[in-house]
């Protein structure tokens, strides 16, 4: 099923991210965790894939998991290290393996490698897909605090602007914490004219090594309610996966009770987390969608 006839028909629409294994990895492992969230009944799974492309084709594998555990597949395709003939064959894997949902990046840039000559900006890669004439339905990303090499939110939105023109038809936000910036974005979008829809995307912060990468990625916009659920329980793993949880569900509670078009959980791989919060709010999800 293509995604747009998804948000068209729910009001709030509930979906997982996952990664791929890596090469060394047991395939088995993944397939009990892909097993496992398929349970919970999300309406699709995301699969990401490396900037440089290398693991398209494990993106591709597992997008096929998916599908035939029954949950529609989001594959991610990245574009910044790849030429056109490198996009093209990932893209006809994807559809050989039945995947009929993309989501279309830039990625970011690994050292060393050399740069795509093909494309520039995601919203080249969305160009290509639609020019190639595959059927696929594009999603790509958005960033509610601004991407990290705009001047400001605003520039960010009108060249997100420029992405969607292009043919997206659902935008996919990048984690955050703070539900106002969401808010406030999602107002910014309204006045740039940009009307798809726009899935939160929510991490749950339960694990240390999260926690240390996050801080560092965010340059301190961790609100201080989080600040001080890490300061406590930063060398106790139970109750900061249990306080993450707790955080990250009256979270996404604030999200759908405002509207949000729906919830992506990034739930790394973490079946457990994914189960507790899909308990928490399976009540409220199923009641949203039958408004
Ligand atoms: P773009 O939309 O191209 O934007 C990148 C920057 O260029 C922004 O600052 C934007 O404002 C600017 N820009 C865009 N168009 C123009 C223009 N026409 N003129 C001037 N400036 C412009 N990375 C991975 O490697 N693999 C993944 O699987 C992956 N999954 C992700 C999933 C989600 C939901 C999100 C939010 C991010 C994901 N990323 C992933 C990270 C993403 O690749 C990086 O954030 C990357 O730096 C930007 O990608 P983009 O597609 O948003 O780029």
């Amino acid at each position: 099923m293509i995604l747009s006839k998804l948000f068209q028909n729910k009001k709030a629409v509930y979906s997982f991210e996952i990664f791929p294994p890596k090469p060394t990895a047991e395939l088995s492992a993944v397939q009990n965790t892909i097993r496992e969230l398929s349970a919970l009944s999300p309406d699709y799974i995301s699969v990401t894939c490396s900037a440089g492309g290398s693991n398209n084709a494990g993106t591709a594998g597992i997008a096929k998991l998916v599908k035939e555990c029954g949950v529609e597949p989001l594959a991610h395709v990245t574009c910044l290290h790849s030429d056109k003939a490198a996009v093209e064959a990932a893209l006809a894997e994807l559809s050989r393996n039945g995947v009929q949902n993309i989501l279309a990046l830039r990625g970011d840039r690994i050292e060393g490698r050399p740069l795509s000559p093909d494309f520039r900006y995601a919203s080249d890669l969305v160009s290509f897909i639609r020019a190639q004439g595959y059927a696929f339905d594009i999603a790509a990303a958005c960033y509610p605090e601004g991407h990290p090499e705009s001047e400001n939110v605003r520039e960010d939105i009108r060249n997100l602007k420029i992405k969607v023109d292009a043919g997206v038809s659902h935008l996919n936000t990048q984690l955050f914490f703070d539900n106002e910036d969401f808010f406030r974005f999602m107002e910014l979008c309204g006045v740039a004219g940009i009307d798809v829809p726009v899935q939160a995307g929510v991490m749950p912060l339960v694990k240390k090594n999260h926690v240390d990468r996050i801080v560092a990625l965010s340059g301190g916009k961790i609100p201080a309610k989080i600040s001080r659920m890490i300061s406590r329980f930063y060398d106790k793993p139970e109750a900061l996966m249990e306080a993450g949880i707790a955080y990250a569900t009256e979270q996404i509670i604030d999200l759908l009770t405002s509207g949000a078009a729906g919830v992506h959980l990034y739930v790394m791989n973490n079946t457990y987390v994914a189960r507790k919060i899909t308990e928490n709010i399976g009540y409220i999800l199923g009641e949203l969608n039958q408004q």
